[in-house]
């Protein structure tokens, strides 16, 4: 059996798996196309076959990659992060909304007039409504201390609801912050203090601003790297 990685100038990605078959089969698991073909199918018949099928393919694609979201999305948790630890959620029907967040236990009743495919949302701004007051709380004070030791002064604090942004710094000094980061680390949240308030001396990301951010979150890296990897499990 040969294994050959394709990348060609096919809109996807493949990956050929060369064995004593007869037909050519195609299969797409998780956002990956993995192709199967006897022994000695030569390539330009495997893309000729791939150009035919793309629209099948990347409509399978988009498919199975929503599929692979899904599988984290808020509804099928069974776990929350908090802080950075992890704790059980579970969410149920209820006359009234609301949240129970316990060490032990994260608990959401949707209301049962909620349409069902309307749930996902409604827990997700439920959520929303109970970190958003944490939010404020936290930020006023990190900001207040960090600022402090940095010598520099935002003139406001706002908490935001980014899909891809964990905070912003602009030209009025104004900075802010993403309710998700509750769900972070404090270290991690820390950082992200940090970063926005050196944006208030570098207006950039230039290695001058990096070195700043250095100086007062020396583990600026790690802090990158964890928001990288759980970006999609903070809900
Ligand atoms: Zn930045």
């Amino acid at each position: 059996m040969a294994i050959l990685s394709g990348q060609t100038a096919l809109p996807f990605n493949y990956q050929v798996i060369y064995s004593r078959r007869r037909s050519v089969q195609l299969a797409i698991k998780a956002g990956q196309l993995t192709i199967r073909a006897p022994k000695g199918t030569s390539s330009q018949f495997i893309s000729a076959l791939l150009a035919r099928k793309q629209q099948w393919i990347l409509l399978h694609l988009a498919r199975t990659e929503a599929e692979a979201d899904s599988a984290v999305a808020a509804l099928d948790r069974h776990e929350i992060l908090v802080s950075g630890q992890s704790i059980p959620f579970c969410w149920q029907l209820a006359a009234k909304a609301n949240v129970v967040m316990t060490e032990r236990q994260c608990k959401v009743s949707i209301p049962t007039r909620v349409k069902p495919e309307r749930r996902a949302l409604y827990l997700n701004r439920q959520l929303q409504e109970y970190f958003v007051p944490l939010a404020e709380q936290y930020f006023q004070q990190a900001v207040a201390s960090q600022a402090q030791l940095m010598g520099c002064k935002p003139k406001a604090i706002r908490i935001g609801n980014w899909q891809r942004k964990w905070g912003f710094c602009n030209s009025l000094s104004e900075v802010g912050f993403n309710w998700r980061l509750m769900q972070a680390p404090t270290w991690v949240a820390e950082y992200v203090v940090v970063h926005e308030l050196a944006h208030l001396t570098h207006m950039n990301h230039s290695n001058a601003f990096w070195q700043r951010v250095t100086k007062f979150s020396a583990d600026y890296r790690l802090a990158e790297q964890w928001l990288k990897q759980h970006q999609r499990l903070l809900l």
